[in-house]
């Protein structure tokens, strides 16, 4: 029996997108390609609400990070990382590898970073601001609108780690300001791990064509030029199964319509924060600023967080994720994204609420 993903990704996999993924494969410089990758790059346009180009590679989230910082910079470029948590750190790890300077402004684990702290530290050297917008490590989301429409007209563009947000949790990227939004495809976007998705605003590409970090396979200008071809597509073998998986799981939030699978995935967040403080948990995360993606619940007080885990996944079949960092053994982490519903939060705190009776 499959079991029941309940992790903040990877997650589970509708069968209409396994089953694109197993198609016959075609040719990489086919007219099938072309037609397919010219279909996934609108439908991407589309869920990220830009007009920009968005870029495919395949990779995990952090090849997206990775190829947005060695697309974007100089060695010795002054960036400031907003960090509240594991994912903000990496960031803030990756820019320092190749030799960018880090600023970072840090919060407490299970805070929000602060707007005006945020503008307060952008100091004139400062070429760009790099936020997580949805904090995978601890259940909080920031507030990437309000500082992308700060720094809309200002001289600092803003790069977002969409990575576990996009696709759950409404994100405008034109509208809000934001310059580079990176994104994964096996979170809210219901598709097998391996593709990394990455936005690119006009303001960004000027960054682009003055930054020196070395670069050669996640070349942004070289993705650009031949996703622009007559016959869209990509300068190395794409990951053909993976784009044509994709494509269908964008068709199918299409269909459902992306309102609706935003209010969905609301509706189920809320569901799942009430029923598990019903149970007794606290949450991890600042009253407020709550992922609708992810929730981070402490489990101290009430059991071993490794026990929950793992009689989670023997007794019903369901994963969850456990902490990272400073935070292993103190919480775990439900994943509520993707293909969720209201039966498999349910099913979860069910099987919570009966495994700590049992445990007492
Ligand atoms: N950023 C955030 C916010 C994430 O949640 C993750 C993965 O959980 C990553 C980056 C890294 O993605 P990957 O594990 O695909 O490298």
């Amino acid at each position: 029996m499959a079991k029941l993903l309940m992790t903040p990704g990877p997650t589970n996999v509708p069968d209409r997108v396994l089953q694109k993924s197993a198609e016959a494969m075609i040719n990489h410089r086919s007219n099938d390609y072309y037609q397919l990758f010219g279909e996934l790059n609108e439908r991407l346009k589309r869920v990220f609400k830009t007009k920009n180009p968005v870029l495919t590679f395949p990779a995990a989230g952090t090849g997206g990070l990775e190829a947005a910082v060695v697309n974007l910079f100089s060695p010795g470029d002054r960036v400031l990382v907003v960090v509240i948590g594991e994912f903000g750190a990496r960031f803030a790890k990756i820019a320092k590898t190749y030799g960018v300077i880090v600023k970072e402004l840090k919060y407490p684990d299970g805070k929000v970073a602060v707007l005006e702290e945020v503008i307060e530290a952008i100091d004139p050297d400062i070429k760009a601001v790099i936020i997580t917008h949805n904090e995978t490590s601890t259940g909080v989301a920031n507030n990437i609108q309000a500082l992308g429409q700060y720094l809309k007209d200002k001289d600092t563009p803003l790069i977002v780690d969409a990575v576990s947000s996009l696709g759950g949790m409404n994100i405008e990227t034109d509208q809000w300001g934001l310059d580079v939004v990176i994104t994964g495809a096996q979170k809210s976007l219901m598709t097998p791990p391996g593709l990394a998705m990455i936005s690119v605003s006009e303001r960004a590409w000027k960054l682009v064509e003055k930054a020196t970090i070395p670069r050669f396979y996640f070349d942004f200008k070289k993705a650009l030029e031949y996703m622009n071809k007559d016959k869209p597509q990509n300068p190395y073998t794409p990951a053909v199964s993976l784009i044509a998986a994709l494509n269908e799981a964008l068709t199918m939030m299409e269909e459902e319509g992306l309102d609706n699978v935003f209010a969905r995935h609301q509706k189920v967040a809320d569901l799942f924060r009430e029923g598990i403080q019903e149970i007794g948990f606290e949450l991890l995360a600042q009253d407020g600023y709550y992922s609708n993606t992810v929730t981070a619940i402490k489990t101290e007080k009430i059991i071993d967080a490794s026990t929950l885990q793992k009689r989670l996944e023997k007794d019903y079949g369901i994963i969850i994720a456990g902490g990272q960092g400073d935070l292993k053994g103190k919480i775990v982490r439900v994943g509520h994204l993707g293909m969720v519903n209201e039966e498999m939060v349910q099913d979860t705190l069910a099987a919570i609420k009966n495994i700590i009776k049992e445990e007492q």
